[in-house]
């Protein structure tokens, strides 16, 4: 038995260290066009900020690793064609240029997204930036120390950009965010939420375009000077350019069925419409158990899981279900911690969804101790279930971890109605003998004592 996985990053490093456990003799190799494996992109500002002193620490798995578990690892090498009909893919090696053919009886696909760049005049500058791995983060990382690169912008409010501008304000950067949506990280965060961060942007002198698009960037000899946008012309030294990524599936069309955005459409198993192609991590769309649909869930923690399943699939021949994801996220910036999962009220509208939500405020521990603060949460559930489809928390004291919980409500199916009677410890160290998860439930429920 034969396993190809294209693609050696999160979704790739899971599953072939996965089927190595799984399956000690199994013919294991991996391509990889990049010359890395395993980069933590969500180390890139926490590195320009100072927190992280050395990037090696962002990466937790390397070729020689994997070639000490008797994985056949290519780096440099890229997937250019396929013949599904002979189960056999084209690589070509980067540094030759060497075409050849490779043979699979399962291909695991793992081939990931790229920024999206639309064609706006002025883009390839000298000075207009992408983000993604661990090369961009070195030029980030270097342009943030030039002390020449006084006033830098993030096109882009996700999350992505949203760190990078709590890094480069930081660093004492003049930074604008430039954004066409009315706030920032409006998929995953209603507006009680990215209020806060907004505010405490904006007390860090952080110049916010919200409802702007960018129409060019202009420069002189070459090297950017200024980002054109509807609203007007930002004098600019540097720019961040991340407004989402593109699955990097072009040479499946026609292979397996892909969604409307190019994702890789896979069953439970993380398998594709042919029956010998897996697909994983972001290059794929996965079942999502809040909203019930499948659509891609960018983010290192679907990649690894969707690794998984595939690996234990492909060895117990389709035997274990995804329980489906919720798109679990948190992010710090600017003294806010946030977490979420699943469908915000934003969303919910958008995707017509019958819902009704709480949005909740409350101190995190008894007033009678010596600190507390506030802690905000909203629950959004189906109106007609009355499942638990989503939830956000926030607050300056860290209470993401709640978020896991809430995952796992929407993957268990859990009712609002049921969330009071979850077994919730209470220690006035770190909570309320009626916390902040508890009482909106009991709220729901016409049976918050507190409530005057
Ligand atoms: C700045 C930043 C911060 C992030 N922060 C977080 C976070 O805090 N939490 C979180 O969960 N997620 C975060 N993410 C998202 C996370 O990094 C991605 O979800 C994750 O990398 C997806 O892993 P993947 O293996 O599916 O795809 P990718 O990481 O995109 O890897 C795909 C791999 O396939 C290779 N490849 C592509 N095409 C070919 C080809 N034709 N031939 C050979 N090789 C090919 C690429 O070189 C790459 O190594 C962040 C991302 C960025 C950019």
């Amino acid at each position: 038995m034969k396993t190809i996985v294209i693609g050696t990053n999160h979704a790739g490093t899971t599953a072939v260290r996965t089927l190595r456990r799984l399956d000690p003799n199994m013919e294991i190799t991996t391509y990889d066009s990049n010359d890395n494996i395993s980069f933590l992109g969500c180390g890139i500002a926490l590195w320009v900020k100072g927190e992280v002193k050395d990037p090696k620490g962002l990466f937790y798995a390397s070729p020689e690793i994997l070639k000490a578990e008797n994985i056949n690892v290519k780096m440099k090498h890229k997937w250019v064609g396929i013949n599904a009909n002979k189960k056999t893919i084209s690589v070509e090696n980067i540094d030759t240029g060497e075409v050849f053919e490779d043979g699979y009886d399962k291909l695991i696909v793992a081939t990931g997204t790229w920024p999206i760049t639309p064609p706006i005049p002025g883009i390839d500058l000298d000075g207009v930036q992408i983000c993604k791995n661990y090369h961009h983060a070195q030029k980030i990382k270097k342009a943030n120390e030039d002390k020449k690169i006084k006033k830098v912008a993030v096109i882009g409010a996700g999350y992505i950009g949203v760190e990078l501008v709590d890094a480069f304000v930081h660093s004492g950067k003049e930074v604008t965010l430039v954004d066409f949506a009315d706030r920032i990280m409006p998929l995953y965060y209603d507006s009680e939420f990215t209020s806060l961060v907004e505010a405490e942007m904006k007390k860090n002198k952080v110049n916010i375009k919200l409802n702007q698009k960018v129409l060019e960037f202009k420069g002189k000899d070459g090297k950017l000077t200024h980002v054109i946008t509807d609203g007007g012309e930002i004098a600019t030294d540097y720019v961040v350019f991340s407004v989402g990524v593109k699955p990097q599936t072009e040479l499946l069309n026609g292979i397996c069925d892909l969604d409307q955005r190019g994702a890789i459409k896979t069953n439970l198993f993380a398998q594709s419409s042919n029956k010998d192609i897996y697909a994983i991590g972001d290059c794929s769309s996965v079942y999502d158990a809040s909203t019930k649909t499948s659509h891609q869930i960018a983010l290192a923690t679907t990649a690894v899981r969707t690794g998984i399943v595939a690996a234990l699939n492909i060895v117990k021949g389709n035997t274990l279900k995804s329980p489906g994801f919720a798109g679990a996220n948190g992010i710090e910036v600017f003294g806010w911690k946030l977490a979420s999962v699943g469908t915000s009220e934003a969303s919910a509208k958008l995707h017509d969804i019958d819902y009704e939500c709480i949005m909740f405020t409350d101190s995190d521990r008894p007033e009678f101790m010596s600190t507390y603060k506030d802690v905000f949460i909203k629950i959004v559930w189906d109106k007609k279930t009355r499942r638990i489809i989503g939830a956000q928390v926030g607050g300056q004291n860290n209470h993401t971890e709640v978020m896991y919980m809430f995952a796992l409500a929407i993957q268990k199916q859990l009712t609002i109605d049921e969330l009071p009677l979850v077994d919730i410890f209470f220690l006035p160290h770190f909570n309320k003998p009626y916390n902040f998860i508890t009482l909106p439930g009991l709220e729901v429920l016409g049976l918050n004592y507190f409530k005057k």
